[in-house]
């Protein structure tokens, strides 16, 4: 049985249809979440869902829910599927109308899809570490808005992919912003860096969830930007995002990081991580 959201319904994926006049399809005019389950519970969903009304909101669509009512809606999907460990992922497009760039106007309400999905934790990848490729940031300037049109992402990654890479790390003027669907930090002599919360990059929750760490655990952070020559010079580099956790980065454009292995830091905020997931776990509701 899969359980899909549509609009204030719930149906089976074969009854799901979407629209060749949904704006999403013609546009990417939309925005989007993906919250993570572990243990049967949705990890950080009040950030996600902040979030989610945020970027609805910079572009000018109002959703008909509350952060609340989106968490039940995401809490009974992962609980009718019987999601141990997975994501929920979440949408909302400007709604279906004949194909004009301008907004439809007030009677069109927005298309909210949502599916839980079950999705194991990329143990190996997070114990062994990743290597990634630089490219271009040929984005738009709102960075910060978790939009649907991910050209420039979707063709970044595949150029990773195709040097057998787990991820692109984009670089505009010289500078370090993100992954494709990740944000990126470095560490040097003990200090961890990572981009500003700017409009260059999405503010992932991931990545707020280290920094809370970092200051629980007295982890100096330099929240600057720092250049490509930069980041091949840190000792430790890694990635955050929802799914792929806290992700050490081994090697970056085929140049070792540190001495090629998961660094220590990394290492020891992922443990942190690791308590959070078991505290989640242990919560009773
Ligand atoms: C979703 C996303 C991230 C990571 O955000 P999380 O909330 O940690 O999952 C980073 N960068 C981009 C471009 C993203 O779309």
């Amino acid at each position: 049985m899969t359980t899909y959201f549509n609009n204030g319904t719930y149906l089976e994926k074969e009854n799901m249809n979407v629209s060749i006049d949904d704006r999403g399809y013609y546009f990417g005019d939309g925005v989007y979440e993906v919250i993570r389950v572990y243990g049967g519970k949705l990890y950080t969903a009040e950030e996600h869902f902040t979030r989610f009304l945020q970027s609805a909101k910079k572009i000018r669509i109002d959703l008909p829910y509350s952060i609340q009512e989106f968490i039940q809606i995401a809490e009974k999907l992962a609980s009718e599927n019987e999601i141990q460990d997975g994501n929920v992922y979440i949408q909302v497009t400007r709604g279906v109308a004949p194909r004009m760039h301008n907004f439809p106007g007030e009677q069109i309400e927005p298309m909210i899809t949502a599916y839980a999905i079950e999705n194991l934790r990329p143990f190996t990848k997070l114990e062994s570490g990743v290597a990634v490729k630089t490219v271009e940031d040929i984005r738009w300037l709102r960075c910060d808005i978790k939009s649907l049109n991910l050209l420039a992402n979707v063709l970044a990654k595949q150029e990773a992919a195709e040097a057998s890479c787990a991820e692109a790390v984009f670089v505009r003027d010289g500078i370090v912003t993100e992954g494709s669907s990740s944000n990126i930090f470095g560490v040097k002599d003990g200090i961890l860096y990572t981009h500003p919360a700017t409009n260059l990059i999405l503010n992932g929750i991931t990545r707020r969830v280290v920094l809370k760490s970092c200051a629980l655990e007295s982890i100096g952070v330099i929240e600057e930007t720092f250049t490509l020559d930069e980041l091949y010079k840190m000792d430790e580099v890694f990635l955050t995002s929802t799914t792929s956790e806290i992700t050490p980065i081994i090697s970056i454009d085929g140049r070792e990081v540190g001495n090629g292995e998961p660094g220590r830091l990394t290492v020891r905020l992922q443990s942190v991580f690791e308590q959070t997931i078991k505290q989640l776990e242990q919560e009773i509701n």
